[in-house]
């Protein structure tokens, strides 16, 4: 008897629940929202949908530190594994002030999208400790991070869980997780993260490739819309290491950065911001504040200016319903994760502004977190040529892909995108089965 092995038993087809996406606060609602559509679309059976609306695990662990004045503190840490039918879970670890378990659980779903969408052999995952690293000395962080590592170690591991820097994480924060675990295991384990220093088994090309990543899907889609990236001007809202990364090489190829803006300010220069002097900038003085390359403008401004290309590469939730009609740029490259709201999305599309979704946009850094993985696991390391030429194969191939779909089934990218990394997922469910 032949099995049907692309479709689980089912007896109605989904049908989400529309006013989902209204809810502009909480962003798993809004990928919830997303991934509805494309379910729909893709006409899932109910067995998949409801395994794949849950996360796999959700942790939550104290976090108590030691402080340099001598008092305790008490910090709260998630990990939350979405999804691990393809392979082990990836994902970041962000520490912030805001962090909650819904917004943990939307990165965590992200990241399994992602993954699935430029076909690397990984699930998704993502963590998070409320707390302000901007506030705290190196030899606090240091023993936030090894208490929260602690903490989550029973995920964690090159076959389980792999995390990796995130919104106010960096190599530094890596190198003391791969400690903390490799102490732990007894013995020195790379793989266990990506993002780290190259001299303890990073990969070369890591640190720029979410920038570099951006950079290649924004040249694929101006060139499908008969435009140019040499020539082009750029927005780029969020001046961390994605936004900076992403207008250095934007600028690199020709395009023109008239506005940059971080958490400190906004700054526009018709003539074209230098960036690697606002690099500089932002390297001695922690942010943008203070940075003479341009006129001091409103936040707000910097979304709505009349530019080829805007680059939200900062937080979620910045694209909404109040500012999506004023948005003037023809192109919007999604460098941070979730930046636009689910009820902002019809407005995009009615302006006729072409998105590249989070989940395509942003995807070079795990592109390369996966090529960093795959080294330490070889113990085998790639020039930084070929690491980017591979990235560049992948984010190239990606974007063609999730255009093809998107004029097969005239949507725009960010359903198309959705609808791709989510049948890859639910194939890979319906091959494996249900483990009873
Ligand atoms: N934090 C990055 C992201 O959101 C990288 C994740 C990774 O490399 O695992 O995509």
């Amino acid at each position: 008897m032949a099995i049907d092995l692309l479709r689980l038993p089912t007896d109605s087809i989904v049908r989400p629940d529309k006013d989902r996406f209204l809810n502009e606060e909480n962003p798993f609602e809004a990928m919830m929202s997303r991934f509805d559509r494309a379910a729909e679309l893709l006409d899932l059976e109910p067995g998949i949908y409801k395994i794949l609306r849950n996360p796999e695990k959700q942790l939550i662990v104290s976090v108590p530190v030691m402080m340099d004045n001598g008092d305790v503190e008490v910090f709260t840490g998630y990990r939350v594994l979405y999804n691990t039918s393809r392979g082990p879970a990836k994902g970041g670890i962000r520490f912030d002030l805001n962090v909650t378990l819904e917004e943990v659980k939307a990165l965590a779903a992200w990241m399994t999208w992602k993954c699935a969408v430029v076909n690397l052999p990984f699930g998704g995952a993502k963590g998070g400790v409320i707390c302000d690293p901007l506030s705290m000395s190196v030899g606090e962080l240091e023993r936030v991070t090894r208490r929260y590592t602690k903490g989550i170690i029973s995920l964690l591991g090159p076959d389980t869980d792999v995390p990796a820097p995130d919104v106010n994480t960096n190599e530094r924060v890596m190198a003391w997780l791969m400690d903390t675990y490799s102490m732990h295991v007894g013995r020195t384990e790379n793989a266990v993260t990506t993002g780290k220093p190259v001299e303890m088994g990073g990969s070369l090309g890591r640190k720029e490739a979410t920038g570099r990543g951006c950079m290649l899907v924004t040249k694929e889609a101006l060139t499908h819309l008969g435009m140019d990236l040499n020539g082009a001007t750029i927005a780029v809202q969020g001046f961390g290491n994605v936004g900076s990364i992403a207008a250095r090489l934007m600028a690199q190829q020709g395009a023109k950065v008239i506005g940059i803006s971080d958490r400190a300010g906004a700054f526009y220069n018709a003539k074209g911001i230098d960036i690697d002097a606002a690099i500089k900038h932002v390297q001695q003085h922690r942010s943008l504040e203070g940075f003479t390359g341009g006129d001091a403008i409103d936040a707000e401004e910097l979304l709505t200016l009349e530019v080829d290309v805007l680059v939200p590469a900062a937080l979620e939730n910045v694209i909404t319903t109040k500012n999506a009609p004023r948005i003037r740029a023809k192109v919007i490259c999604e460098g941070a994760n979730g930046p636009t709201t689910a009820a902002a999305d019809p407005i995009l599309d009615e302006k006729g502004i072409f998105v590249i979704p989070d989940i395509l946009a942003n995807a070079g850094g795990v592109t390369v977190s996966y090529f960093e993985w795959v080294q330490d696991r070889m113990g085998y390391f790639w020039s930084e040529a070929i690491v980017n030429e591979r990235l560049g194969d992948i984010m190239t191939r990606s974007f063609g892909d999730v255009l093809q779909l998107s004029k097969q089934h005239r949507v725009n990218m960010r359903t198309a995108a959705y609808m791709l990394s989510i049948s890859r997922v639910a194939t890979v469910h319906r091959l494996r089965g249900i483990y009873a």
